[in-house]
């Protein structure tokens, strides 16, 4: 029996060996949950693709991320959907629209709880995409028109200087857009919210499995002349794991404080490469069609719904993430504190 391929066996024999030489670990504190802030009161309106999810007015999200901290969550990223949106975004640069309003009233009621916001044009624009557009005289037949980079930055600095003043702990660009770590960075310097971190999703990847986020953001890209029917033209190439490292190392060098992949589970490769390449803090995003996958199944009763949402966390933590966004969140809180609200 002294065989060294009998090592492992014996090391797995009982819950408390198993325990002793466990490698990785999964806590409340690791979580982060996405909450959608919407206008009005008492509103509390169920996403379809997202059982579970919901979007929110302001009281109404306050009193979610009371029964989130109090299952254990320790930190919310929101998103915010607008009263209005116009072709440059206006209304998410208003120091009282609506994700303002819901950092200032979960600062006050849930003091305990980071809050991170999503910056980016997207939920604010009237065609729906993460930046400005370029005038439609700019191309012809056969030119993609597509988002105008440069021209997208400051705005984008505008609107994480309006959640910093409202109190956020960090902000979170989404765009994808070329220089707007360096540009809010600078934004956020200048007007005195030099302690603010910036979480870049620096490798964020054009894919399918957004689908249910933007029913939840009302986010997808509208048809119409002269707009991109789809992000391809910011967001990565699923193919490319070494472009996701030069993207990434683009970042770090403006001043990320945390970078992030998206989505998590079927990029979990790109997310080891940057454990191993750089030392700054990684966000896993599992995705609404992650997480709609895993709530179809579990409702039908194919898969055990608790086990999974526990073990593909822990596996995201495996591959190198410190932090995860998940709509599981609390319920993956509760789970491991043994609190369900
Ligand atoms: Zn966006």
């Amino acid at each position: 029996m002294a065989f060294p391929q009998d090592r492992p066996r014996r090391m797995r024999r009982t819950e408390a060996l198993r325990r002793l030489v466990r490698e990785t670990t999964l806590a409340p504190d690791d979580l982060v949950w996405p909450l959608f802030a919407v206008p009005g009161e008492r509103v509390r309106k169920p996403v379809k693709s997202m059982p579970g999810v919901f979007n929110l007015s302001v009281d109404e999200l306050v009193a979610e991320a009371q029964a989130g901290y109090e299952a254990g969550v320790r930190s919310v990223i929101l998103f915010g959907i607008p009263e209005t949106k116009d072709a440059v975004g206006t209304s998410g640069f208003d120091e009282d629209g609506i994700i303002p309003r819901a950092i200032r009233a979960l600062k006050k009621d849930v003091p305990g709880m980071v809050v991170m916001t999503d910056v980016c044009l997207c939920e604010y624009t009237d065609h729906g995409h993460c930046g400005v557009l370029k005038p439609p005289k700019a191309g012809g037949p056969g030119q993609d028109l597509g988002v105008d980079n440069d021209a997208t930055l400051p705005l984008l600095a505008k609107q994480a200087i309006a959640h910093a003043k409202a109190g956020a702990d960090i902000v979170a660009p989404s765009d994808m857009m070329d220089g707007r770590v360096a540009a809010i960075r600078k934004g956020l310097d200048e007007t005195g919210y030099g302690d603010v971190p910036i979480m870049s999703y620096a490798a964020k990847f054009a894919g399918a499995f957004y689908g249910p986020f933007r029913d939840a953001a009302d986010s997808a890209p509208r048809e119409g002349p002269g707009v991109p029917k789809d992000r391809k033209g910011y967001q990565m190439d699923p193919a490319n794991a070494r472009e996701a490292m030069r993207e990434v190392a683009l970042d770090v060098a403006e001043g990320a404080d945390l970078l992030m992949v998206k989505p998590a589970v079927p990029y979990l490769d790109v997310l080891r490469m940057m454990r191993d390449r750089f030392d700054l803090p990684l966000a896993a995003y599992h995705v609404s069609g992650e997480y709609a996958m895993i709530k179809a199944a579990g409702e039908r009763g194919w898969i055990d719904e608790e086990r999974v949402v526990l073990e593909t966390l822990l596996c995201c933590r495996r591959a190198g993430a410190d932090l995860i966004l998940t709509y599981c969140a609390k319920d993956a809180a509760g789970l491991l504190t043994g609190v369900r609200r």
